[in-house]
């Protein structure tokens, strides 16, 4: 069967800086694919290559088959390829009803001036979908009284309002609780079982990310240098070597346990394959 999506040969430098390097992979339907890898390892670049922020310097995204490069990210929306919202564009002073019906405008291709005017705009529709994040009871609450986790599900809702056949989700997450990391992407997958959606997100979590991607895609220094299964993954060498810092005399270690973004001194995360991380140090346990 054909992938989804077929991401080949892209590369895409600034300046001197190579910051994707020949990255090829897939997503079918139905996948959860987590794109990690350590602070500037190229993955937002890669997103902002499949979504149209970003012409590469070489290769292909195809989707269905079909060349998507070039497309600007609203049209890719209408091919169904559709990214989360942030916090910024959702209206703060609006119900969370509101906005999902203002995602659904959007989707439609009817600009905002027409919402005075449509109040009940596809109502049912906005109300399924907030169901499916679990905020149908508080669709009348006022955006700005919603709990940070709330708003990242209403991101969420809003994000499916096109009827996305792939959702890029570029750290979901950030800024969450480790409890609702798991719960956002519980969800996620939730949707990608019910509703057939791919999702390809980024995630500093290890712990959320062993947990709940089908597939995990490594990144570092703008390469690919792994990819398989969460269990494959873990065994694999050189990701224990960026991750974990096996190795650090003599055998190769890509990166620094400094470079691992998203953890804080503060934070300490356990991880699935059996390691601590800590700002300062990366030990195998
Ligand atoms: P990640 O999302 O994995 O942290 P990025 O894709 O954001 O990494 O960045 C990859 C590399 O490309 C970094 O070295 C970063 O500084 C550089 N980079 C990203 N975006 C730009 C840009 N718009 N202009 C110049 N350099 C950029
Ligand atoms: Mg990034």
């Amino acid at each position: 069967m054909m992938p989804l999506l077929q991401v080949q040969h892209l590369s895409k430098a600034f300046g001197g800086n190579q910051a994707v390097n020949d990255v090829s992979f897939d997503v079918h339907a139905g996948d959860m694919l987590a794109l990690i890898g350590p602070n500037g390892a190229g993955k937002s670049t890669t997103f902002h290559l499949i979504n149209g922020q970003l012409l590469p310097d070489a290769g292909e995204v195809l989707l269905n088959g079909m060349s998507i490069l070039g497309q600007t990210p609203h049209a890719l929306s209408r091919m169904g390829v559709s990214r989360t919202f942030q916090v910024a564009q959702t209206f703060a002073s609006l119900t969370v009803l509101e906005n999902v019906q203002l995602a659904l405008l959007s989707a439609d291709g009817l600009g905002f001036s027409l919402w005075r005017k449509a109040t009940q705009y596809r109502n049912a529709d906005a109300m399924h979908l907030l169901a499916q994040v679990q905020l149908d009871t508080q669709a009348q609450r006022p955006c700005h009284a919603l709990a940070y986790g709330d708003v990242k599900r209403l991101e969420l809702a809003m994000s499916l309002a096109n009827q996305p056949r792939l959702l890029l989700m570029d750290e979901p997450t950030a800024g969450m609780s480790p409890q609702e990391r798991h719960a956002l992407m519980a969800l996620t997958r939730e949707l990608v079982r019910s509703q057939g959606v791919s999702v390809l997100f980024t995630e500093h979590s290890m712990d959320v990310v062993f947990e709940h991607a089908h597939r995990i895609l490594v990144m570092a220094r703008g390469s690919l240098m792994a990819q398989g299964d969460p269990q494959s993954i873990a065994q694999h060498p050189d990701v224990k070597a960026v991750y974990f810092g096996r190795g650090t005399r003599g055998a190769r270690r890509a990166v620094s346990a400094d470079d691992v973004e998203g953890v804080s001194s503060a934070s300490v995360a356990t991880t699935s394959i059996g390691a601590t991380i800590t700002a300062d140090k990366v030990s195998p346990t």
